[in-house]
């Protein structure tokens, strides 16, 4: 057998009681317990000297023992063990509880490492239940680097290290290195024993970052691999619609109001070819806030009409469902095409006429919430499935909508963009066009990061934008994700605004609770100016579009995520008019400082979203939502970006060159993919 798969029992100081507390941290053979990497490390190579040592400090100490060990017992069962020792600088004492028998072990003048949390009681230094060792001795516990891994109950760390150190002594030479030679030199990679054992045991700070960096792209970069054999293997077998070449397309360019930017024309070429292809599309296009992305849609519904196919548009929320319709029928039924809302608030009369005509085949294009996807709603013959703001919705719910035709082109399309790298693991099965340029004339939005002591001079601020013929937005705080509270806080604020704050002024409310009607109903008078000040909650998030407010204020902006904020600021700097966003910031730490900071300072989405990662990490970015990635041992997508990139750009140089890789100097990365995606991919990709 393997040795590398043999059970974990086998290793020298485990045993079935110890392999059984492993087996709770998914470790059960031997290279499971190899590759079970530290959680973090302790620095134990720095030596503090007493006088120095503050209460509650961790340090280490080399000392000399100073005197006679004393044991106290205070009470029953209980036994106080006290050590003196000494450096030049002072005296300490090293405690232990009901251990009695460590007494023996010390003598006059010996010299220990010491390594504890310190204790000032009163003049006296302490340390309860040090760690220790004599000179001389094993000399690892204290004046090296220590790993420190994640355990259970009943196993300790001292227990864990000592496991590892036999383990990697008996096993690393059966550790077999996967990347052919000249890949290892090229890349400059540290070779995988010595970066293994640089990861448990670190020499120092950049043996261990080698080893590291060696270990995640070696991590990626089979994830990778893999991600791309599956998502060959997937394009290959669904066949889609095949949409005509539609030279009117060009026609329905040349009358928009407005010139496509390149980055427009691009992405619309991408999409062309993918919907005369044979193959289902399945795309997802990335764009800032603004940067046109209902056009895009727009033209690909024309595309697919003049195929003779409908289309339908899913939106996440009513207001930007109606905003949509409003915006397409007015682009698409000059040319004849039948457009209708599909959402909850219709009324049942309303709503059956719609499935009528759409089952029929009277309607071209659908635009609606979820709604559109219900059992009740029958297409004709859909052929184009577009979800706006995907991240709103789950894949399911992406997959019931395309099962509403029969494999119909789909396009997803995002304002949160995320970093091309991380999408491509992401969103694995998508391919994806990213708008990268903003129409021409836009004004950047001036951000001002501001204390809540300053309110008084913003709201005189947005007085006089008002006066101006401007409109405002007020967002308030964001209360622990609920409804209630915020629409309160949201509530709050309305009332003392409307009769104290902006008495001169038509304040305006809108939150979550409220109905479809009353919504589209307040949407509507802001839009037609009959509204100045819009106070609301997050509901205004996507899309909404009044050209005519220039202002934002963010109450308790510290408790939004970065792209958030980006996504709220949006819906200014949507006219001709220099628009603001005002961040009322309360946080005081240096976390909430440094992303107002951010927050001042750019304005792209994508740079916005990176930092969002990297402040927040992956769990808060992308909520509960399941990506089905294999587990990663030692790489984190989110802060080895760097590393990231480069593992992908390795993968795509081995895929183009050996799309199975069927080659020789591949066959160990190969099975490396196997072990990794296990139950996700079966055989067939491997053939
Ligand atoms: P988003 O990508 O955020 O969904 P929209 O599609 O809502 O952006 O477009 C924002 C605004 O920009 C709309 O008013 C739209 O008509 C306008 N727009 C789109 N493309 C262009 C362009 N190429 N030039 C000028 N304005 C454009
Ligand atoms: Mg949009």
């Amino acid at each position: 057998m393997d040795r590398l798969s043999m059970s974990v029992q086998y290793v020298k100081g485990v045993g079935p009681k110890r392999a059984s507390k492993l087996r709770k941290l998914n470790i059960h053979t031997v290279e499971d317990l190899i590759y079970y990497f530290p959680r973090s490390y302790e620095d134990r190579r720095n030596f503090s000297r007493i006088r120095d040592c503050s209460h509650g400090q961790k340090v280490s100490l080399k000392v000399y023992v100073a005197g006679y060990p004393s044991v106290l017992r205070p009470r029953k069962n209980l036994s106080i063990l006290k050590v003196p020792v000494k450096d030049e600088t002072g005296i300490a004492y090293l405690i232990w509880f009901n251990q009695d028998y460590l007494a023996d072990k010390f003598n006059i003048g010996e010299e220990l490492n010491v390594n504890g949390k310190i204790k000032r009681i009163g003049n006296e230094v302490q340390i309860s239940n040090p760690v220790f060792e004599k000179k001389n001795s094993y000399k690892d516990k204290v004046g090296s680097i220590v790993p420190i891994y994640s355990l259970t109950e009943n196993l300790t760390n001292n227990e864990m290290v000592l496991i590892m150190k036999n383990v990697l002594k008996d096993y690393i030479d059966k550790i077999v290195e996967i990347f052919p030679k000249d890949m290892l030199s090229k890349l400059d990679l540290m070779p995988v024993k010595q970066a293994i054992l640089n990861v448990h045991f670190p020499k120092n700070g950049e043996s261990y970052k080698r080893a590291r960096e060696r270990l995640v792209f070696e991590e990626l970069l089979v994830l990778q691999l893999g991600l791309f054999m599956i998502k060959n293997n997937v394009k290959f077998d669904n066949l889609g619609i095949k949409f005509d070449a539609v030279e009117e397309v060009e026609d329905f360019i040349s009358r928009l109001p407005f010139q496509l930017t390149n980055a427009q024309k691009k992405v619309f070429k991408e999409i062309e070819k993918d919907m005369e292809s044979d193959k289902q599309m399945n795309r997802l296009i990335q764009g800032d806030v603004g940067s046109g992305k209902t056009v895009i849609a727009a033209l690909a519904m024309f595309k697919a009409w003049k195929s003779g196919y409908q289309s339908a548009m899913m939106a996440p929320t009513e207001i930007l469902a109606s905003q949509h319709y409003e915006n397409i029928s007015h682009m698409m039924e000059k040319y004849g095409m039948k457009c209708e809302l599909l959402v909850g608030s219709l009324s049942n009369k309303k709503k059956e006429e719609v499935l009528d005509k759409l089952k029929n085949g009277e309607i071209d294009i659908l635009v609606g919430t979820h709604a559109i996807i219900q059992d009740n709603v029958q297409f004709k013959n859909l052929g184009l499935a577009i979800t706006d703001e995907q991240h709103r919705f789950g894949v399911r719910q992406r997959a019931i909508f395309s099962q509403k035709g029969l494999n119909p082109d789909i396009i997803v399309m995002t304002a949160t963009p995320i970093p091309r790298t991380l999408a491509l693991i992401l969103y694995g099965d998508l391919d994806i066009s990213i708008i990268d340029e903003l129409p021409p004339g836009r004004k950047a939005i001036e951000t001002y990061a501001v204390g809540f002591n300053m309110l008084g001079r913003v709201n005189e601020f947005v007085k006089k934008q008002i006066r101006e013929g401007r409109q405002a937005y007020i967002v308030c705080p964001l209360i622990e994700e609920s409804d209630t509270l915020n629409i309160r806080a949201a509530l709050e604020i309305y009332d003392k605004f409307k009769d104290e704050t902006f008495t001169d002024f038509k304040v305006g409310l809108l939150h979550g609770k409220m109905k479809a009607d009353e919504k589209d109903n307040i949407m509507n008078k802001f839009k037609d100016g009959k509204i100045d000040i819009l106070v609301s909650t997050t509901v205004i998030e996507v899309g909404v579009n009044v050209p005519n407010a220039n202002i934002m204020v963010i109450y308790n902006a510290e408790r939004f995520g970065l792209s958030q904020l980006h996504q709220l600021r949006g819906r200014v700097g949507r006219g001709e008019y220099q628009s603001y966003c005002i961040l009322i910031n309360e946080g005081n730490n240096k976390v909430a400082r440094e992303r107002m900071r951010i927050m001042q300072k750019t304005n792209d989405g994508f740079k916005i979203s990176e930092k969002d990662l990297e402040l927040r990490g992956p769990g808060e970015f992308f909520g509960t939502r399941q990506h089905g990635l294999p587990d990663l041992k030692i790489a984190n997508l989110f802060t080895d970006m760097e590393i990231l990139k480069l593992a992908q750009s390795e993968a795509s140089k081995i895929i183009l060159k050996d799309p199975h890789l069927k080659d020789e100097e591949y066959c160990l990365i190969r099975e490396k993919i196997k072990i990794m995606f296990k139950d996700k991919i079966d055989d067939i990709i491997f053939n």
